[in-house]
Protein backbone atom coordinates (compact mmCIF):
# COMPACT_ATOMS: atom_id res chain seq x y z
CA UNK A 1 0.00 0.00 0.00
CA UNK A 2 2.76 2.31 -0.78
CA UNK A 3 0.84 3.94 -3.87
CA UNK A 4 0.45 7.75 -2.38
CA UNK A 5 -2.67 7.29 -2.53
CA UNK A 6 -3.55 7.74 1.64
CA UNK A 7 -0.54 6.99 4.22
CA UNK A 8 2.05 5.99 1.54
CA UNK A 9 4.16 9.51 1.25
CA UNK A 10 6.30 9.00 4.53
CA UNK A 11 5.51 10.02 8.09
CA UNK A 12 4.82 14.04 7.05
CA UNK A 13 2.02 12.51 4.82
CA UNK A 14 0.73 10.58 8.11
CA UNK A 15 0.99 13.65 10.44
CA UNK A 16 -0.99 15.88 7.60
CA UNK A 17 -3.03 13.20 7.09
CA UNK A 18 -3.90 12.82 10.74
CA UNK A 19 -3.98 16.54 11.15
CA UNK A 20 -6.30 16.88 8.35
CA UNK A 21 -8.75 13.95 9.25
CA UNK A 22 -8.93 15.55 13.13
CA UNK A 23 -10.02 19.03 11.90
CA UNK A 24 -12.54 17.21 9.77
CA UNK A 25 -13.65 15.37 13.19
CA UNK A 26 -13.91 18.49 15.42
CA UNK A 27 -15.60 20.74 12.38
CA UNK A 28 -18.27 17.88 11.66
CA UNK A 29 -18.70 17.25 15.19
CA UNK A 30 -20.29 20.90 15.75
CA UNK A 31 -23.38 19.57 13.44
CA UNK A 32 -24.44 17.27 16.65
CA UNK A 33 -23.02 20.10 19.18
CA UNK A 34 -25.97 22.25 17.61
CA UNK A 35 -28.41 20.01 16.34
CA UNK A 36 -28.42 18.47 20.35
CA UNK A 37 -29.01 21.89 21.30
CA UNK A 38 -31.54 22.84 19.16
CA UNK A 39 -33.45 19.14 19.95
CA UNK A 40 -32.88 19.67 23.55
CA UNK A 41 -34.57 23.48 23.85
CA UNK A 42 -37.18 22.91 20.87
CA UNK A 43 -35.89 26.28 19.07
CA UNK A 44 -32.95 26.48 16.83
CA UNK A 45 -29.50 27.75 18.83
CA UNK A 46 -26.19 27.96 18.42
CA UNK A 47 -24.11 27.14 21.74
CA UNK A 48 -20.99 28.87 22.24
CA UNK A 49 -19.44 25.25 21.66
CA UNK A 50 -20.50 25.31 18.09
CA UNK A 51 -18.09 28.51 17.50
CA UNK A 52 -15.39 27.40 19.32
CA UNK A 53 -15.33 23.69 17.06
CA UNK A 54 -15.10 25.62 14.16
CA UNK A 55 -13.10 27.63 15.06
CA UNK A 56 -10.99 24.88 16.02
CA UNK A 57 -11.96 22.57 13.00
CA UNK A 58 -11.22 24.88 10.28
CA UNK A 59 -8.21 26.09 12.14
CA UNK A 60 -6.35 22.36 11.94
CA UNK A 61 -8.24 21.84 7.91
CA UNK A 62 -6.37 25.26 7.21
CA UNK A 63 -2.72 24.37 8.34
CA UNK A 64 -3.68 20.69 6.41
CA UNK A 65 -4.28 22.89 3.09
CA UNK A 66 -1.58 25.17 3.30
CA UNK A 67 0.77 22.76 4.15
CA UNK A 68 -0.09 19.49 2.84
CA UNK A 69 -2.80 19.70 0.33
CA UNK A 70 -1.49 23.38 -0.87
CA UNK A 71 -4.22 24.00 -3.61
CA UNK A 72 -5.66 27.54 -3.61
CA UNK A 73 -9.53 25.94 -3.64
CA UNK A 74 -9.65 24.57 -0.07
CA UNK A 75 -6.60 26.97 1.00
CA UNK A 76 -9.61 30.05 0.34
CA UNK A 77 -12.34 27.55 1.60
CA UNK A 78 -10.87 28.03 5.17
CA UNK A 79 -8.58 30.98 4.86
CA UNK A 80 -11.26 33.99 6.49
CA UNK A 81 -13.93 32.04 8.17
CA UNK A 82 -12.33 32.46 11.05
CA UNK A 83 -13.36 35.93 11.41
CA UNK A 84 -17.36 35.34 11.77
CA UNK A 85 -16.16 32.74 14.84
CA UNK A 86 -13.94 34.92 16.47
CA UNK A 87 -16.51 37.73 16.02
CA UNK A 88 -19.59 35.36 17.17
CA UNK A 89 -17.06 34.57 20.41
CA UNK A 90 -16.56 38.03 21.20
CA UNK A 91 -20.16 38.94 21.19
CA UNK A 92 -20.69 36.08 23.36
CA UNK A 93 -17.76 37.22 25.87
CA UNK A 94 -19.73 40.48 25.79
CA UNK A 95 -23.12 39.38 26.57
CA UNK A 96 -22.04 37.15 28.83
CA UNK A 97 -20.25 40.24 31.22
CA UNK A 98 -23.05 42.33 30.35
CA UNK A 99 -25.09 40.20 32.50
CA UNK A 100 -26.44 41.80 36.22
CA UNK A 101 -25.96 40.07 39.21
CA UNK A 102 -28.67 39.77 41.09
CA UNK A 103 -27.85 42.06 44.43
CA UNK A 104 -30.03 39.68 46.28
CA UNK A 105 -29.28 36.19 45.63
CA UNK A 106 -25.87 36.97 42.95
CA UNK A 107 -28.18 35.03 39.90
CA UNK A 108 -26.83 35.86 36.80
CA UNK A 109 -29.63 37.48 34.59
CA UNK A 110 -30.11 38.21 31.60
CA UNK A 111 -29.01 42.14 30.66
CA UNK A 112 -32.58 42.98 29.45
CA UNK A 113 -34.26 41.01 32.73
CA UNK A 114 -36.14 43.47 35.03
CA UNK A 115 -36.44 40.87 37.51
CA UNK A 116 -34.03 38.21 38.63
CA UNK A 117 -35.66 34.82 37.57
CA UNK A 118 -34.04 32.60 40.29
CA UNK A 119 -35.54 35.27 43.78
CA UNK A 120 -37.81 37.71 41.96
CA UNK A 121 -35.92 40.60 42.95
CA UNK A 122 -36.25 43.98 40.82
CA UNK A 123 -33.28 44.93 38.16
CA UNK A 124 -33.10 48.17 37.98
CA UNK A 125 -30.56 49.30 40.41
CA UNK A 126 -28.01 47.43 39.09
CA UNK A 127 -29.28 48.24 35.60
CA UNK A 128 -28.12 52.09 35.90
CA UNK A 129 -24.66 51.34 37.28
CA UNK A 130 -24.60 49.43 33.87
CA UNK A 131 -25.24 52.53 31.68
ZN1 LIG B 1 -31.91 36.93 42.89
Amino acid sequence: MDDGKIFGRGHWAFFWNLIGWLGNAVFFSRFFVQWYATETKKQVVVPVLFWWLSLIGSFLLLLFALFYDKHYVVIFAYAFTWIPYIRNLIIHQRHKEAHLSCGNCGQSCPPQANFCANCGTRLTAARETVS
